[in-house]
């Protein structure tokens, strides 16, 4: 059997890898320290007998018992609220974390694979952002922790690649969604559903002309595992092309929610990108992948995920 070691294991993304894998016949050993994720989201794997979960930060020494095969380093918060809380954490788990699993994949002769993200174009000058674009980040902008901290994971990787020969992949994840985000994690699609479902008027950061492309979990994940299959060792962007303005998308939310609330206008926050749009033509080249769920099919499935929720964790603040 196989062994791929995933961190980030208890978040949205790590979660639906640990399904992933455990699906495709892999033991599978999950990683996290809950910092931003939640046991829940994993809890139907602690029966299953090729699941083992270790509760620990990556940022420390990483040590797993037995061969590896696969390391996926998914550990990191991700949204912006939750690396404006833990600016420091963010910086380390990108730079100390990932050196720590690039020396673990070393020492297994493990093949690793590394999630970046859009947010390494910055606010972008190039549209849409192509893997050539080298980006236009602030670095000590609120956001410059984050993205910075990926920069750098990205050289790490390819100097582990250059240096040591390891075997490494990098997955740009461009915006994705879908059950299991957490509702309180201040994204424009938790924040959107959480306030149709308590009632609330929907907030838009600015003047709502800035722009997302939004890709359902399903399509990223088979991304992700076809990027980890294959001999490409440049990054590679997975996302969703369909763009829409925070405008629209808040009218769509409206829609599908059914939802009287108004819309109401709040400051845009400081260094919030104007454009983002993957292009994935090198996807499609190389992995023969493209995002095929639709918009409308996918907030569906997310909003039923939402509906589920107990009134409790509804009512959790976002800050
Ligand atoms: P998430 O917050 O749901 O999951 C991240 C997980 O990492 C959490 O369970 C958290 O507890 C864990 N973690 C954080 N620091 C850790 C540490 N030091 N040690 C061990 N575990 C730690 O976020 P997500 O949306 O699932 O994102 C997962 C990865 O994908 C992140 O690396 C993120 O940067 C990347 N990404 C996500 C998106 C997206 O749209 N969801 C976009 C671009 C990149
Ligand atoms: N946004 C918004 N209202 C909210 C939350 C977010 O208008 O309640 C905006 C945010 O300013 C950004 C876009 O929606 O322009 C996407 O935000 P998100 O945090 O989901 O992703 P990111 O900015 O990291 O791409």
């Amino acid at each position: 059997m196989k062994r791929v070691l995933i961190t980030g294991a208890a978040g949205f993304l790590g979660s639906h890898l640990c399904d992933r894998f455990i699906n495709e016949g892999f033991y599978v050993i999950g990683m996290d320290n809950l910092i931003t994720g939640d046991l829940k989201n994993i809890a139907h794997l602690f029966k299953n007998e090729h699941f083992e979960f270790y509760h620990h930060d990556v940022t420390k020494f990483v040590h797993v018992p037995g061969n590896l095969d696969y390391i996926l380093h998914f550990a990191s918060p991700a949204s912006p609220i939750d690396y404006l809380k833990i600016p420091i954490q963010t910086l380390k788990v990108g730079s100390l974390g990932t050196h720590n699993l690039l020396g673990l994949a070393k020492a297994k002769n493990a093949r690793i694979l590394i999630a970046s993200t859009s947010e390494v174009y910055g606010d972008p000058l190039i549209h849409p952002q192509t893997e050539y674009y080298y980006g236009n980040v602030n670095t000590i902008g609120p956001r410059g922790v984050y993205d910075e901290a990926k920069r750098f994971q990205e050289s790490l990787t390819m100097a582990y690649h250059n240096f040591h020969g390891l075997e490494t992949r990098i997955v740009r994840i461009f915006n994705t969604y879908g059950p299991r985000m957490r509702l309180n994690d201040g994204r424009v699609i938790p924040a959107f559903m959480g306030q149709a479902l308590r009632g609330e008027d929907l907030t838009i950061f600015g003047d709502g002309n800035q722009t997302r492309s939004f890709c359902y979990v399903d399509d990223q994940i088979e991304g992700i595992f076809r990027l980890l299959m294959s001999d490409y060792h440049l990054p590679v962007n997975i996302g969703n092309p369909n763009e829409i303005t925070i405008n629209d998308f808040a009218k769509e939310i409206i829609q599908l929610t059914g939802t009287d609330q108004k819309i109401v206008y709040k400051p845009l926050p400081e260094n919030d990108p104007l454009q983002r749009q993957p292009d994935t033509s090198l996807a499609k080249k190389i992995l023969n992948w493209e995002a095929k769920t639709d918009r409308k099919t996918g907030l569906q499935k997310t909003f039923d995920y939402f509906k589920t929720l107990s009134a409790e964790e509804l009512q959790k603040e976002e800050h």
